[in-house]
């Protein structure tokens, strides 16, 4: 008797394989009673690889990884948690693309967002025309979705978003938690005001569809929020015509002040009325080169000139690189050459420091990816990333100027790889999402994008540590963009008057405190 009773809670506790699961002990053994079970894996590749993402800085590892085959098996396995005592953490991990464990659930389950691709059946990316809504073009995607299969779907019907990220091997879902910016967030703000609708799971395994009219807590919770209210499984996204080609400029300047006016002429409603206005714009540094390359040696600045920044470099340490594109067809051709010969006469670059570029629209947008093969086959892709993003206003942007890339980043002489720097504007976006900006109409998003060796990422920290620290000392009110925050203090002073609502919020749609643990913003009580 006792020998049968071993033997059937022994088969109880086994896989369909017929080895015990280790996630039982961990999560909950009646887990392995339901139709999940097969779907979730412990399998030491999956462990590995749901325990680390792009930063590769910081370890979590989960008790199991969920591979679902549809929305409901995500609902399913949220409303067993949150049914359970004590419930277990679920993170969606897109493509894991953030830098500081945001995308991992320590002794819980990571949904392996990209599985359910395998299971759309073709329709990961549904175009709709202007005929059938009154809502014009528009795509419904999933939240698994890359960008890069949302913008190949939607240009066959020569058809696109209008506001995207500079690499596009990131998931609709991950891009929408934080706000998706790049060089369009000026004109058409970030992906998540270019949203119509989503399907989202709440943290109470909730199938819930919402909308600006429809579930509209909900909607602009979800938008920006960190992955702490739901998980999107669909999102409507409005489209425009795609134009074919594009003009990319990039321009060079030595002074500062020259190169933020210059932005936040093309940025500001002027510039974005004028005939000749961009359709992007972004920034960045150049700096002379220490030990460590910042990679501005690219194809785009002719090799002739090459000697020459080198020497404005030694004599400035710092030149900033304004980079603009107007979009074109073949019949707008002989019109955008004129308007950008205009624009350029109007620019306070130094004479002579200005490239063009001439590419198809699709190369454009997708400019990131061949940097990444060419990093990836040289083994410097998987390597740690203390990257730092940050919003600045722009009144205090020369401070910024002055107290962090002259003083901090020039001195220090270890920074490795871009520097972003470019302006948008507020009113672009909307204060009812969750995500947080400076409270100035101009701010500037400044990225840092370190790459570091396996052993001195640490010297790279400590500088960012020594910017934020600059930052409050002299009261520039920055904010993080992908925040990353280890106390609940510093995470209310991120979110500033914004808090209260944003903690009601997880309160209402995910009260047991389930989604996204990586952020560390509710877990730490
Ligand atoms: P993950 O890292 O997998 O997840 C990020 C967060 O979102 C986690 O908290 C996760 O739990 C949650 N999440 C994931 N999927 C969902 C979902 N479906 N529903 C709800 N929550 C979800 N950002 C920009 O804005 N502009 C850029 O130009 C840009 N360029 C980048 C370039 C590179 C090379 C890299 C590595 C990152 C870049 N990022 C950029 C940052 C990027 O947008 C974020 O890191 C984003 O979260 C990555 O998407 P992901 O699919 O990898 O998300």
């Amino acid at each position: 008797y006792v020998m049968v009773i071993f033997f059937i809670y022994v088969s109880h506790f086994m896989s369909t394989s017929g080895k015990p699961k280790s996630w039982t002990n961990l999560l909950s053994p009646k887990l392995q009673n339901i139709h999940l079970a097969d779907r979730l894996s412990d399998d030491p590749i999956a462990i590995k690889l749901a325990s680390t993402d792009f930063g590769n800085i910081v370890k979590e590892i989960p008790a199991a990884v969920l591979y679902p085959s549809s929305n409901n098996d995500i609902a399913s396995l949220i409303k067993f948690s949150h049914s359970s005592s004590p419930p277990f953490q679920i993170a969606a991990r897109g493509q894991g693309h953030s830098i500081s464990g945001q995308a991992m659930a320590r002794d819980g389950v990571v949904v392996n967002m990209k599985s359910l691709r395998n299971h759309r059946n073709g329709n990961g990316v549904k175009v709709s025309s202007a005929a059938s809504s009154s809502m014009g073009w528009y795509a419904d995607v999933g939240g698994e979705q890359l960008w890069a299969d949302v913008l190949n779907a939607t240009l066959e019907h020569g058809f696109a978003p209008v506001s995207w990220t500079d690499y596009l091997y990131l998931t609709v879902g991950g891009t929408l938690s934080n706000a998706g910016i790049s060089g369009q967030t000026f004109r058409y703000g970030p992906q998540i005001s270019n949203v119509y609708e989503m399907d989202v799971i709440t943290g109470k395994g909730d199938f819930v569809t919402c909308s600006p009219e429809k579930n509209t807590e909900l909607f602009y919770a979800v938008l920006g929020g960190l992955g702490q209210f739901g998980i999107i499984v669909r999102a409507r996204i409005p489209l425009e015509p795609a134009p074919k080609r594009v003009k990319w400029v990039r321009m060079l300047y030595n002074d500062f002040s020259a190169f933020t006016r210059d932005q936040e002429h093309l940025i500001s409603i002027n510039g974005r009325q004028q005939k000749n206005a961009v359709d992007y714009l972004e920034g960045s540094l150049l700096m002379s080169e220490g030990p460590h390359p910042n990679n501005w040696r690219s194809s785009f600045f002719s090799l002739s000139d090459h000697s020459k920044i080198i020497s404005l470099l030694t004599k400035y340490g710092i030149l900033y690189c304004l980079e603009v594109v107007k979009f074109y067809d073949d019949h707008t051709l002989a019109s955008m050459e004129m308007e950008v010969q205009v624009l350029l006469e109007e620019l306070s670059f130094i004479p002579g420091l200005v490239y063009e570029k001439d590419v198809l629209y699709v190369d454009f947008l997708n400019r990131v990816r061949s940097g990444e093969i060419k990093l990836q086959s040289q083994g410097l892709w998987d390597v740690p990333h203390p990257w730092l993003n940050l919003f600045v206003p722009k009144s205090r942007i020369s401070d910024f100027n002055y107290g962090v890339f002259n003083d901090i980043i020039l001195k220090r002489n270890i920074t490795t790889g871009p520097i972003l720097v470019y302006p948008m504007n507020r009113s672009k976006w909307d204060d009812r999402m969750s995500a947080i900006i400076p409270d100035e109409e101009v701010f500037y998003t400044i990225g840092f994008l370190h790459s570091s060796g396996f052993d001195d990422w640490g010297a790279i920290d400590v500088q960012n540590k020594a910017i934020l620290q600059f930052c409050y000392d002299s009261g520039i009110e920055v904010k993080q963009y992908l925040p990353n925050y280890k106390t609940r203090e510093e995470w209310k002073y991120h979110f500033g008057i914004k808090w209260r609502t944003f903690q009601e919020r997880k309160n209402q749609f995910d009260p047991k405190i389930i989604l996204s643990p990586g952020h560390r913003i509710f877990t730490n009580d």
